[in-house]
């Protein structure tokens, strides 16, 4: 199929692209709570012909092909939630459509992912696909509270193997090849609790904080810079104490850093670099938990390290991925990463599993009231996913 046939190929289906992802963007679900526009996906992959399904989870499983080399296609299912309606211009929940444009919460991060993957499928499925190839659309739940712990379930609990990950955040029609980790460090301080009115009596634990907080803003000026990935940071995101009143010093003080690692940074560099920082004491550090359920009510946690990951420019992965995207868009794709983290954090960062972006949709309007995608653009990543598995399948056997 050429980059002309699979566009004309998606143009019959745009219609059935932009009515899916209204659908979608009209049933609201924050992490946790999808079970509803799960069941809406695996409805829509089931009337596509795919072998559909949940994991345990609740993330929508769509199969198509059979064979040994096996490509799983992401878009997660979940959107954050929309903060003060009066902040919208329009009804984040009506998939409004106006001048070729798709609005609401989820019109970028990430929902066309998840409805132009499927009709890309579906199209790919109507000619063939490769021999050998297999591919497992995933439509995962609870990426925005815990990026990488669908994929960790999807192939360590549930066995699904996958030997490349194409991923559905925002790339603008772009090719994006990694991003920098983060993870999430607790700081706590102790003191002794008296009145107030004898304070010197006690040991204040925010003062013993208060010079900590001065070392994390001069450790962050000397963090390492990465010309691809951009500078590592480290800034203090929460601070409270624990005091028996208004009127007692406070026994206990704790500090959270939001840190994004670079190149070369490691969770372990990282967390060494606050236990040696010059007032650090007898400061407890430590990495945050994550705890939560699936819908399905599944229990699951993680620790809130999300490590950094790049594929190399030239793995085949990003050079077929480009290939798909040239033969389609007339032009060739820039080559980059995201500012954000994804779910390539456990697929790529955690193990090790050649994992590229594309799909429609700029990466800044994630989050916002703002959040709109182009209908041309649906139609141009529908054509791109349905040439992937033939481009990626053909280089990684050569
Ligand atoms: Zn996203």
């Amino acid at each position: 199929m050429t980059g002309q046939e699979a566009l004309e190929a998606a143009k019959r289906y745009e219609r059935d692209i932009v009515t899916f992802l209204r659908e979608l963007i009209a049933i609201p679900a924050e992490s946790g709570k999808e079970r509803a526009r799960c069941e809406r996906v695996k409805a829509e992959y089931e009337k596509l012909g795919f072998t559909a399904s949940f994991d345990g989870l609740g993330s929508v499983l769509g199969r198509v092909g059979s064979g040994p080399f096996t490509i799983l296609m992401d878009g997660h299912i979940d959107c954050v939630g929309v903060g003060d309606p009066a902040a919208w211009a329009y009804d984040p929940f009506a998939g409004k459509l106006e001048d070729g444009k798709v609005y609401g919460r989820g019109a970028v991060d990430e929902l066309p992912a998840i409805a132009t993957m499927a009709y890309g499928m579906k199209l790919l499925a109507e000619r063939g696909l490769p021999a050998g190839v297999q591919v497992v659309l995933c439509a995962s739940v609870l990426e925005e509270d815990c990026d990488g712990l669908p994929m960790m379930h999807l192939i360590e609990t549930e066995g699904v193997r996958p030997d490349v990950v194409v991923l559905g955040e925002p790339t603008n029609l772009d090719v994006y090849r990694g991003h920098r980790g983060r993870m999430s460090i607790e700081v706590i301080t102790k003191g002794v609790s008296a009145h107030g009115a004898h304070c010197e009596r006690g040991v204040n634990a925010v003062y013993k904080m208060a010079p900590i907080v001065a070392d994390i803003e001069a450790l962050h000026a000397r963090l390492a810079h990465d010309d691809f990935l951009g500078k590592g940071t480290v800034t203090v995101s929460w601070i409270d104490c624990t005091s028996p009143s208004f009127n007692a010093v406070p026994d206990g003080a704790r500090i959270v850093l939001d840190r994004r690692l670079t190149v070369g940074e490691t969770p372990e560099l990282a967390l060494e670099q606050v236990r040696t920082l010059p007032h650090i004491g007898d400061a407890e550090v430590r990495v945050l938990q994550w705890a939560g359920a699936g819908w399905t009510g599944l229990a699951a946690r993680q620790e809130q390290v999300f490590p950094t990951w790049v594929l190399p420019e030239a793995h085949p992965l990003v050079q077929g991925v480009a290939a798909a995207a040239t033969a389609v868009l007339g032009a060739r794709p820039a080559i980059s990463r995201w500012t954000f983290s994804t779910n390539g954090t456990a697929t790529m960062g955690r193990l090790g599993i050649p994992t590229v972006g594309f799909a429609p949709g700029r990466e800044e309007l994630s989050h916002s009231t703002g959040e709109w995608v182009a209908v041309d653009d649906l139609v141009k990543s529908a054509a791109v996913y349905a040439l992937i598995p033939g481009a990626v399948a053909g280089r990684e056997a050569s």
